[in-house]
């Protein structure tokens, strides 16, 4: 591989110039570590984790980096798994703490398609080789909880000092051999608030279309995880500039000549960083519906400019919409339903007649299709009247209730936008199970 050999030998850092304390380390990872070391293996903490204490911030979870192998690791502890075929992970459970431990793995080796990219990375190496085959330089620090030192194979830690994503060895081939590395580049230096070295950005632009070969499932798996950190609105702002949205979503590159729509994304991913910033959990089919709800407003208008009649042209938009996504970014079908659950309840929001508005109520996607519409309502789409309507309805006693609700009569007299939602052949969405993780 590259510079293996000027790079043999680690620098390290020792308590003193690392400033890690140990009390700011997670019991399961030092307890994974110590117990490997007990019976002969050496261990350290690794990836993200380490980063992640230079700079002072809290790790997401812990890696563990060792040369014992899986079924070795898996035998050591009572509580654990052996994860993934090819090449095989051990989960090591501690209370809530999940710690995984991995092989020294070697990069070199493997199969790889016509573009380069790696089929197979399932040959175990030494710590070496190891540190070569990691993405980043500051995520291929190894920090030896026994002496407390961190090993630095390729500057990692002056760059984690400067601020600075730095991919090891040649950037175009280490694109090539797998492309998410271009989006975790992105996603960390947004995250971080750190900048993307020159030499790694500077092919980014050229290579982006390999992310088309990237099976699906993983491109939404790395979507996800960048716009749950925390700092999505940051992280779809870098990848506009190194130019790399264009085959995730598609509409990123419509929606911001659309002033409506943009701020209807802007304050979408808003309210996800302070969730996700302040601890609470967030709904990626909330999320996904928003980042769609333009494409699928843009489509239902063209059908209804068909003549077809609201709601259907409304159904069919969220296939035609979902469709051509599922080629770029397949997003998963139990996300799907929840989105269109979502979405087929925005006309139905916009009727406050009668007995709709109270069947609204008991809808198990009520509550999301109704943030859904505060949304709406804040980015100029729908009246902040209508929003606010929906918020005392939903709290009022039964009295109240009643007198809010807009008589059947008044209601047909009153022309409003997209008045065939409100008429009684809007399908009823099917009811599901509510599922927090949706
Ligand atoms: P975080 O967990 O904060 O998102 P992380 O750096 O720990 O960030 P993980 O996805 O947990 O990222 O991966 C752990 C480590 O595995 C990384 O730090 C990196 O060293 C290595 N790694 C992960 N994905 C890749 C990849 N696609 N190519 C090379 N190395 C990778
Ligand atoms: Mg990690």
């Amino acid at each position: 591989m590259f510079n293996m050999g000027a790079d043999l030998k680690p620098k390290t850092y020792g308590r003193d110039k690392h400033g890690i304390a140990r009390s700011s380390i997670s019991h399961g990872a030092l307890k994974v570590c110590e117990i490997l070391r007990a019976h002969d293996y050496s261990a350290y903490i690794v990836g993200g984790a380490v980063r992640d204490l230079l700079l002072g911030v809290p790790p997401k979870d812990y890696d563990v980096a060792t040369d014992a192998h899986p079924e070795e690791i898996h035998r050591l502890f009572r509580r654990s798994h052996l994860i993934g075929r090819r090449f095989k992970l051990v989960h090591v459970l501690f209370g809530q703490e999940t710690v995984e431990v991995s092989t020294f793995r070697a990069g070199e080796g493997g199969e790889a398609d016509a573009t380069g990219r790696l089929l197979r990375d399932n040959v175990y190496g030494t710590r070496v080789q190891d540190a070569a085959r990691r993405d980043f330089t500051a995520n291929a620090l190894y920090y030896d909880p026994h002496d407390e030192t961190v090993l630095d194979y390729h500057g990692g830690f002056a760059d984690v000092r400067k601020k600075t994503m730095r991919i090891i060895g040649d950037p175009g081939l280490r694109f090539r051999e797998d492309p998410v590395r271009m989006l975790r580049a992105v996603r960390f230096a947004a995250k971080l608030g750190f900048t993307i070295d020159q030499k790694t950005r500077a092919p980014i632009r050229e290579l982006a279309d390999l992310l088309e070969n990237v099976p699906s499932a993983r491109l939404f798996e790395e979507m996800l995880k960048l716009l749950l950190s925390g700092h999505s609105a940051a992280c779809l702002a870098q990848l506009r500039k190194e130019g790399l949205h264009h085959g995730l979503l598609p509409l990123l590159d419509v929606i911001v000549e659309q002033p409506v729509g943009e701020r209807f994304l802007r304050l979408a991913l808003e309210q996800t960083d302070s969730r996700i910033q302040t601890g609470k959990s967030v709904s990626p089919a909330f999320l996904f519906a928003a980042l769609l709800w333009h494409e699928v407003l843009a489509a239902w208008k063209a059908n209804e400019g068909k003549d077809m009649r609201s709601i259907p042209a409304l159904f069919l938009a969220m296939d035609q919409v979902l469709d051509a996504q599922t080629d770029k970014l397949s997003i998963p079908r139990r996300l799907t339903t929840t989105m269109k659950e979502i979405w087929a309840l925005q006309p139905r929001l916009e009727q406050r007649s009668g007995k709709r508005a109270l069947v609204l109520l008991t809808h198990p996607r009520f509550r999301a299709g109704y943030d859904f519409m505060l949304l709406r309502s804040e980015s100029g789409e729908v009246p902040a009247e209508l929003a606010n309507w929906w918020t005392r309805f939903q709290d009022a006693e039964t009295e109240e209730r009643n007198a809010m609700l807009i008589p059947e009569s008044a209601a047909k007299k009153r022309p409003r936008r997209r008045r065939k939602a409100m008429t009684s052949d809007a399908p009823e969405p099917t009811p599901t199970q509510h599922d927090p993780d949706n």
